[in-house]
């Protein structure tokens, strides 16, 4: 692989950051990313809001896995 493959690979990657942030469901401000972690198969995020200065476990849905196990299903 050349540097101009490798370099073009990294150009057509998507923006990474589509959703780096979410209003605070509280102030509407924008919070930090925190944490992510799946239980019980959900999607659940924490963020932090500075203008509350406390942090907010948002629920995603169902995590990204629980979708590509359904696909096995028949
Ligand atoms: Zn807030």
């Amino acid at each position: 692989m050349t540097w101009r493959s490798r370099l073009g690979s990294l150009f057509r990657r998507k923006p990474a950051a589509a959703r780096s942030f979410t209003a605070c469901p509280q102030c509407g401000d924008k919070m930090i990313f925190v944490e992510k972690y799946t239980m019980g198969g959900d999607d659940l995020r924490t963020y932090r809001c500075d203008r509350c200065q406390s942090e907010h476990t948002l629920d995603f849905g169902p995590a990204l896995w629980t979708y590509m196990s359904d696909t096995d299903k028949p």
